[in-house]
């Protein structure tokens, strides 16, 4: 089986794939068992896939090991942002062919993996490229014949595991801040999803990266996650994914060379509405903050808290904004939501739904599967819900959303905290006071005041609680991807 595979899209043209592994430049046939990635659209085989078994998985570190101790050292770091700043400009170039890659895998709509998933992506280059020159230190002039310095040093070979949820958005906001600061990566695609970033690695290639800097593999968590999670050359690990799969990892690195750890992890995040909110600025943004990715966001909005005396009329809004969502195939341009990743997520969002219906909550919108091929599920809207209720309290991961109210802001902070997760959070009010002190009050890592669901790379991303720690984006990402040092002078031959 070669490389290169012509796959199928939904519409009926083809687009290129790479199926091997990436590492030391090359493209190369993994030891570990085939994958079948699949198409939510047609729940048909797109191709197979090579995987990494350990032998795969050392070889691959050894290439990052092998980099970073030879050549990509001793890389002016100005230099280290031109080569971020030409793998944007190879990926402006092919953001086609990454978005169909994406849309076909993922299922997600062509125009938001171009215009959202890749688009942001290249942005996340160019904001680290900058970066990479300005890293610096402190002096610090202890007392009058010593002093201080501290500098930023690389940590060596990172470890990546990433999700199919934002299959190429999520390696990308490790790969950024990772190489600015100085260091090598292995980056485990999801095994759901490898297609668009094994098509990255192409690119990577052609914007000049030594060998072995950039090295991405696939394969399955138990086999090819753990064998890069316990490997004692990986001396930091960066992983997005379920709650469960983060203790696995912790686990591991606490096992073989206590290796730095960041976590991004579930959540189930609230959205407070107040009684003063605009309400139909509010329905929009909350709309798109749980369906948005077809509610397969880790920071999505799946709890809303509405003042009980305006429920109706936002309830009403919101249903309004969740009839413009239009479900169907991710190639036709009007599609805003595409099927769900694959069959199991399929199944277990709607026993969710019977679950919420069993527990009490009434469907006030959707709840249904669409068609008979595709994993495509209506956007599901709950009313009646209450913190106890299992769709309460469990991620979803999946286009519903569960709405209940309550009578003062207190009782809103309270249940909103009332959640073993804290990723994000949002509250809409006309009043900036309300807004600050909810935000303040809030055990979460990002809030948003009237608004949800916005990015940007200069601001950091990160969880409380079991949604993991460590920030993604902006500058405290690059601290993540940095051992600190401080150097102690003592001045000998003082005056
Ligand atoms: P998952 O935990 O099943 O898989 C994530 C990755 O971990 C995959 O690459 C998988 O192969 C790997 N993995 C699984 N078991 C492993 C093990 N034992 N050792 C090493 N690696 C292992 O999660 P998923 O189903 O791909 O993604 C959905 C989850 O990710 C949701 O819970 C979601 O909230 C979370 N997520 C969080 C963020 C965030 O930034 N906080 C972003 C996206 C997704």
């Amino acid at each position: 089986m070669s490389d290169i595979q012509t796959v199928k899209l939904s519409n009926g043209k083809t687009a290129q794939a790479h199926t091997y592994l990436f590492y030391n430049n090359k493209f190369v046939p993994g030891n570990g068992p085939l994958i079948e990635t699949i198409n939510p659209t047609t729940e048909e085989v797109i191709c197979k896939v090579h995987s990494a078994d350990a032998k795969d998985v050392d070889a691959a570190v050894d290439a990052a090991h092998n980099a970073f101790h030879s050549e990509w050292k001793k890389v002016a770091a100005a230099q280290r942002g031109r080569y971020l700043n030409k793998l944007a400009d190879l990926m402006e170039r092919d953001i086609d062919e990454l978005a169909t890659l994406e849309a076909l895998d993922n299922g997600k709509s062509f125009v938001v993996a171009r215009d959202v998933d890749i688009t942001d992506s290249i942005a996340c280059f160019r904001y680290f490229a900058g970066w990479a020159d300005k890293i610096t230190g402190q002096t610090m002039e202890t007392t009058y014949d010593k002093m201080c310095y501290t500098r930023l040093e690389p940590i060596g070979v990172v470890g990546a595991i990433t999700p199919w949820n934002y299959s190429v958005m999520m390696p990308v906001w490790k790969l950024a801040p990772a190489l600015a600061a100085g260091n090598t990566i292995v980056l485990k695609t999801s095994e759901v999803t490898p297609l668009a970033m094994l098509k990255l690695c192409e690119l990577v290639v052609e914007a000049g990266f030594p060998a072995g800097v950039v090295n991405v593999i696939t394969g399955y968590g138990q086999i090819t996650g753990a064998a890069l999670t316990g490997h004692p050359k990986v001396h930091k690990m960066a992983f997005t994914g379920s709650t469960q799969s983060g203790r696995l990892i912790m686990d591991s690195s606490a096992k073989s060379n206590l290796k730095k750890v960041q976590l991004e992890l579930g959540g189930k995040s609230a959205q407070i509405v107040c009684a003063d909110a605009d309400l139909k600025n509010a329905a929009f943004w909350a709309c798109g903050g749980i369906f948005n990715n077809h509610g397969q966001s880790c920071n999505a909005g799946s709890r809303i808290l509405v003042h009980e005396s305006v429920h109706d009329e936002f309830v009403k809004l919101f249903i309004e904004e969740a009839k413009k969502i239009k479900v169907g195939d991710p190639f036709d341009p009007e599609v805003t939501q595409g099927p769900q990743i694959n069959v199991a997520q399929f199944n277990k969002i709607l026993e969710y739904i019977d679950i919420g219906t069993k527990e009490g909550a009434k469907v006030a919108f959707g709840g249904k599967r669409i068609g008979s091929k595709g994993y495509f599920i209506e956007p599901t809207v709950f009313i009646n819900c209450h913190n106890q209720m299992r769709v309460m309290r469990e991620e979803i991961f999946g286009p519903v959303v569960c709405i209940g109210t309550f009578k003062t802001v207190d009782e809103a902070i309270e249940i909103a905290n009332d959640s073993d997760y804290g990723l994000a959070g949002g509250v809409y009010t006309s009043n900036i006071d309300t807004g600050i002190i909810v935000s303040n009050a809030l055990e979460a890592g990002t809030i948003w005041v009237n608004s949800y669901d916005i990015f940007d790379q200069s601001t950091p991303f990160g969880g409380y609680k079991q949604s993991g720690f460590g920030k993604e984006l902006g500058l405290d990402s690059l601290r993540e991807y940095s051992h600190i040092k401080s150097v102690k002078i003592q001045l000998v031959s003082r005056l």
